[in-house]
């Protein structure tokens, strides 16, 4: 238990780590989801369906749950969003296919489309049905580097399509931040892995896991070795605050610190401070937030320099933040890290306000005792980790690989998508990304 350390492991019982990780959202039995359906209006040009950025047919597979066609429903969704198992937990529906039903006007309750898609795709998983037939051979092989969200989806519709299809991944497990970056409590018990079982299981996709694009395998020889290559290497960086104190200890950065969770085989064995002081307002910062909570920390503030309506992370987020007992603090701005023989003690900001449209410091200033502090200011894409991953050649567009409606970069044999490319970083934008560049491939390599 508790020794009584700043930061220290072990501050619960052993019962309450396993609540506090377990599912936060539990799925719909089959009754619950049968009533649950029988709540939609089938609308026609049903604007739930333009919300979904891979434009699942939501209409079409809600009605098939009402009648028991569970396989159906799920291949709806499978057959536009091969990570639908995934995207029913993590998407932050309420500001998409639910914020969009027709539902909202009269109950005010949209109908519970997340859930519905989570009890297909979740039977269809239970039963190992193998819904999908590959085409043909098409003699054509091809690269893809990355095996997160969007490089897996690419993979999959290649595979599909009758390519032959070889995913390089740096990391010992594929996934990307379906297994190493999403809050534990949103995704328990293996699922990321038994996804990914499930997508290799279509056939065609080899796998070489622990090599790293610029270390183990380079550019120019894949371009060489195959017909096409697809990138999906994410945001590999975290943003810096460069401030002073920044190289104290327990200055850490959230995805790193949210990585070691996500792996961990005993939580009570990870170190959290008594006092967290989180700084940046997505998604990453509440989920810090939130786990260091989870994991005992007794006060957590959460400090953003702007107002709750520009945070990145949705109403309902910071909702769940707070209910989880995490302070949020708006318009603060970081200005220096206090440390006592290096180790940080406290944390230090300003007031900020807006003067004619920007962000200013009020020269007011607070300071917050801290024995952790989580950086969660964003993940960035930086001209070192280009160069050093041999992407130096290719085009680049506010700091993220540059490519054109389809997915193609600069370099005419090499496409990319996913948090790499500039656009929305969620995973349902990247599962589209992914499908989206397999055709574009699939076309380039048939002529
Ligand atoms: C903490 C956190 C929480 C999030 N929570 C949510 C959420 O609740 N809902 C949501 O919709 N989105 C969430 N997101 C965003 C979402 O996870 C991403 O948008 C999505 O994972 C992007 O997919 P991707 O395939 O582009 O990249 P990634 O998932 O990052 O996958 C990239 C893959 O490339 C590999 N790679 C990296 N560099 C190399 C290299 N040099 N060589 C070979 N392989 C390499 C990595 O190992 C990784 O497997 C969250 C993000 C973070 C950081
Ligand atoms: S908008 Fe709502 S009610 Fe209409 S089809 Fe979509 S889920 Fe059903």
């Amino acid at each position: 238990m508790d020794d009584g350390m700043a930061i220290a492991g072990g501050r619960l019982a052993a019962a309450d780590y396993s609540r506090n990780f377990d599912e936060v959202k539990p799925p719909l039995d089959r009754h619950q989801a049968i009533v649950e359906a029988s709540r939609c209006l089938f609308c026609y040009d049903a604007p739930c369906l333009e919300a979904c950025p891979t434009g699942i047919d939501v209409p079409s597979f809600i009605r098939k749950i009402g009648t028991g066609n569970l396989k159906g429903a799920a291949l709806d969704i499978l057959s536009e969003n091969i990570m639908g198992g995934m995207c029913a937990r993590v998407c932050p529906t309420e500001v998409l296919c639910e914020q969009a039903c027709v539902r909202n006007e009269g109950e005010s309750q949209p109908v519970k489309i997340g859930l519905l898609q989570r009890h297909a795709t979740d039977w269809l998983l239970q039963q190992q049905i193998q819904p999908f037939t590959r085409a043909a051979p098409s003699g054509r092989k091809v690269a893809v580097v990355g095996g997160g969200p969007a490089g897996l989806s690419c993979a999959h519709r290649l595979a599909l399509l009758g390519h032959a299809v070889t995913v390089f991944d740096a990391r010992p497990k594929l996934a990307g931040l379906n297994e190493y970056g999403i809050a534990a409590y949103k995704t328990p018990h293996g699922f990321a892995q038994r996804e990914v079982d499930f997508i290799l299981g279509i056939g065609g996709i080899e796998t070489r896991l622990g090599q790293a694009l610029g270390r183990d395998i380079h550019l120019d020889r894949l371009k060489r070795d195959f017909d096409a290559v697809f990138l999906a290497i994410g945001l590999p960086d975290t943003k810096k605050l460069d401030l002073a104190g920044e190289e104290l200890d327990g200055v850490e950065d959230a995805v790193t610190y949210i990585e070691m969770l996500r792996q961990a085989q005993d939580l009570s064995r990870l170190p959290i401070g008594r006092r967290v002081v989180v700084i940046g307002g997505g998604n990453t910062a509440i989920d810090i937030a939130v786990q260091a909570r989870r994991l005992g920390a007794e006060d957590v503030t959460l400090v953003y320099r702007r107002g709750a309506e520009t945070m990145s992370a949705t109403h309902h987020e910071q909702e769940f933040a707070q209910t989880n007992g995490v302070r949020i603090r708006h318009w603060a701005r970081p200005v220096r890290l206090i440390g006592q023989n290096g180790n940080v003690t406290a944390a230090e900001f300003e007031h900020t306000e807006l003067r004619d449209g920007r962000l200013t410091g009020t020269g007011r200033n607070f300071t917050l005792p801290a024995d952790q502090v989580f950086k969660a200011i964003g993940q960035a894409m930086t001209g070192d980790v280009l160069h050093a991953a041999g992407l130096g050649g290719l085009t680049l567009r506010d700091g993220k690989i540059a490519v054109d409606g389809e997915g193609r970069t600069s370099d005419s044999n090499v496409w990319a998508g996913g948090d790499c490319t500039a656009g929305i970083d969620l995973t349902v934008q990247a599962v589209q990304d992914g499908k989206l560049a397999a055709h574009a491939i699939d076309r380039h390599l048939r002529g």
